[in-house]
């Protein structure tokens, strides 16, 4: 990875006296050291990426304090490793994206949840929900409930997180039950600050070893029949301790309001949201204190039923603030109400919207129904008002913009070398004829979005060929699974190429080799270019992939006997290797291997490299395409295949040319798709290759006055 976390590194080494400022996953990452943790693992994956690529690049100084830290393969393997906090008496933390990071745990999980630990494990998940998500939309409430898991969800405010991480440990220590600490996207990019802790290093660590493993213990393994003593224990034993430690310590907060007959349940993380909420409508102030008491969750799992009596009695109604659905809370409140006979009306899903993301508008508007229906006198009116300019601000733009606006889908890169391959595939299928395409998760399921409009399901990270095991049975055509390397690591191999080989299956995989886990922030993984082939590159600005051949040695070691690697750029080598492989005789997998180094990542060595170079004052040369607008015949097929954002349109110069020509803007990072589309789809020949050297040699220089002389010469007077 090219990006440095220099300055996040040294704020781990913050102590006593020192105050952290940055941004809540940071702190997070920070109250890990401060809790004694003696291991830490994860897969990487928005919004929690950052506390793993921080840990990793600090390995030296968590060598000091004894601290390992493991890149795991995926989420199962980073919840196997909480197995050491089973039998042994030391913290351990991962982390991942939820909700789809814990449905790859959940096998793991569930036999770690069964024996219960000794030793704190906390499971830092980024509940990738709402607006910016980029997974499905589900709840991990539901793997806390189904394995007795604790479940915290901290108010977004950075020295309460710090405490729920170190309060965490302690809680699953006390319990025996694994923890999950759920942190929204908004938490996990709130900014704040907290006093410092002194890091603590393990009692037992990769410094401080034990001697001998723990003696043999039956209880400690996820094995019948013992798993039918451990299912009692988590009722009699492990939820009732959690539930003393939860009140013992006031992990849960009581915010009192001026009113006492009504009242809200909040989960933590939506805090923030709700006290905007309630400012807007006028019922607080900036700080939260108004006219409402909170009953704040930090502990979403399990609930303490006199907690929640006690807010409750006496109150006329309470709402239940609850994010997504479905409503665990709201129906674990009305339970407990019932069960302890407590009349207070509850309300919830009935008055905010049962799914989707709380936003301060969406809260605001659910509150104010709350307020109106069960306390109809106070007055917030004011909060209507605004409610109502925000409908009509919405409705004069939606007049004034309806269909003027194009749809601006995410995409790929500029230069991306994934996007020539779809460009080939799309010139493939003009001459096989359509084929069913197994997506995957990754930067390539960008294609299926304009221009390229391509894949017809997504079933999982690594599951693309596995995926189209059903359907290659069914179809004529040979079906297409389209991985990158990440997904091929995660879980491709196994339950894709090894099945598909078990099988004998005649089936196309495309394995984009771009050296990195590019969608999740570009980390590395075993196929990536490591640091001895970068040195060795002595040109930065080429692709490094090729020189990593473990897939392929991988692939042809499991038995793949067909197997092709191209250059991603050469879109029409690309289009004839995808047809040979779909009409070749050869019955078994087929896999080709589009090597191309991410762009994104290349361009971060590039641009360092480049810069330093002109301050040297050596030779530097720059790469961009151009259109020729005195030959683009204005048809944009061009645009159509590539989709590069650099790529666009402007008016014609001609007074002539009605339509407008195409043109490269100055993002262009001289790829090469331009050209070798115009090839491979014989296209018009507009497009020219220019060169910007800088500093150039005493020969270029001669050449070019030379050139510009007889250029001269040529044009008229
Ligand atoms: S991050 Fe890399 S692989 Fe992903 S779209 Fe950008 S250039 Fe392509
Ligand atoms: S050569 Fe074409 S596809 Fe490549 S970066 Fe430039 S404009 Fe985009």
């Amino acid at each position: 990875m090219e990006i440095s976390f220099d300055r996040e590194v040294r704020n781990l080494r913050l102590g006593a006296g020192d105050t952290f400022h940055g941004e809540g996953i940071l702190a997070i990452t920070k109250a890990l050291l401060q809790s004694g943790v003696a291991y830490v693992g994860g897969y990487q994956g928005a919004p929690v990426s950052h506390l793993l690529d921080v840990l990793v690049q600090a390995r030296e100084y968590l060598g000091e304090l004894g601290v390992h830290v493991e890149a795991c393969a995926n989420e199962a393997s980073a919840a196997a490793m909480l197995g050491a906090s089973i039998h042994y008496p030391v913290r351990g933390a991962v982390t991942w994206k939820s909700i789809v990071g814990t449905n790859v745990a959940a096998d793991a999980l569930s036999n770690l949840a069964s024996p219960g630990v000794r030793g704190g494990a906390l499971i830092i998940v980024g509940e990738d929900y709402g607006e910016g998500a980029s997974v499905i939309q589900e709840r991990t409430h539901a793997f806390a409930q189904k394995s007795s898991l604790l479940l915290l969800d901290p108010r977004p405010d950075l020295a309460q997180m710090v405490r729920a991480v170190e309060h965490g440990f302690a809680l699953s220590e006390a319990s025996g039950m694994p923890a999950i600490l759920q942190l929204r996207i908004r938490a996990c990019h709130v900014r704040g600050s907290f006093a410092c802790s002194d890091n603590v290093a393990p009692a037992i660590s990769a410094r401080h070893q034990l001697d001998a493993p723990a003696a043999f213990d039956y209880a400690k393994l996820s094995h019948p029949p013992v798993t039918f003593a451990h299912e009692k224990r988590k009722v009699d034993e492990r939820i009732p301790a959690a539930r003393q430690y939860i009140v013992a310590h006031g992990l849960n907060e009581r915010f009192a309001g001026r009113r006492d007959d009504i009242g809200l349940i909040v989960q933590g993380g939506l805090y923030n949201s709700v006290v905007g909420a309630l400012g807007c409508l006028g019922l607080c102030d900036a700080f939260g204190d108004g006219e409402l008491p909170m009953l704040v969750l930090n502990v979403t799992y399990p609930l303490v039923p006199e907690e929640v009596r006690d807010f409750c009695l006496g109150k006329r109604a309470v709402l239940v603030v609850e994010e997504g659905h479905p409503p665990y809370i709201e129906q674990d409140v009305q339970a407990t109400l019932a069960r302890l006979d407590v009349q207070t009306r509850i309300r919830g899903k009935d008055l905010l919207p049962p799914a989707g993301e709380y936003t301060v508008e969406v809260l605001a508007r659910g509150l104010a129904d709350f307020v109106a229906s069960d306390a109809g006198e106070v007055d917030i009116a004011a909060g209507r008002a605004w409610l109502a300019r925000l409908d009509a601000t919405r409705a004069e733009v939606a007049g004034r913009l309806a269909g003027a606006l194009p749809p601006r889908p995410p995409q790929f890169c500029i230069g991306c070398p994934e996007r020539p391959t779809f460009a080939a595939l799309k010139l493939a299928q003009q001459r096989v004829g359509d084929v069913h395409i197994a997506g995957d998760i990754g930067c390539h399921s960008f294609a299926t979005f304009e221009p390229f409009s391509l894949g017809h399901s997504i079933l999982g990270y690594g599951m693309s060929l596995a995926s189209r095991a059903g359907v290659s049975p069914l179809m004529r055509r040979r079906t297409l699974a389209v991985m990158g390397d990440g997904g091929f690591w995660h879980n491709g191999l196994l339950t894709g190429v090894q099945s598909a080989l078990f099988n004998g299956d005649d089936a196309v995989l495309l394995v984009f080799k771009n050296g990195y886990t590019s969608a999740t922030g570009t980390q590395e993984i075993i196929s990536t270019p490591d640091e001895a082939i970068r040195a060795a590159a002595s040109d930065k600005t080429q692709s490094l992939v090729a020189k990593n051949e473990v897939i392929e040695r991988t692939l042809e070691g499991l038995g793949v006997r067909w197997l092709r690697r191209v250059d991603s750029y050469a879109v029409d080598t690309m289009r004839r290797t995808l047809e040979e492989a779909f009409t070749t005789d050869f019955p078994g997998l087929k896999v080709i291997i589009a090597e191309g180094e991410c762009q994104l990542e290349r361009q971060r060595r590039v641009k360092p490299w480049r810069a330093a170079r002109l301050k040297a004052g050596k030779r530097t040369v720059k790469v961009k395409y151009g259109v020729d607008e005195d030959v683009c015949s204005g048809d944009h097929s061009c645009i159509r295949l590539s989709g590069c954002p650099t790529l666009t349109v402007k008016a014609a110069s001609d007074p002539l040319k009605v339509d407008p020509v195409a043109t490269v803007l100055d993002g262009c990072v001289g790829c090469g798709l331009c050209g070798e589309n115009a090839h491979a789809a014989t296209l018009c020949p507009s497009f020219y290759r220019g060169e910007t050297i800088v500093n150039a040699g005493v020969l270029e220089r001669i050449a070019d006055r030379l050139r510009r002389a007889v250029i001269g010469a040529l044009q008229p007077a």
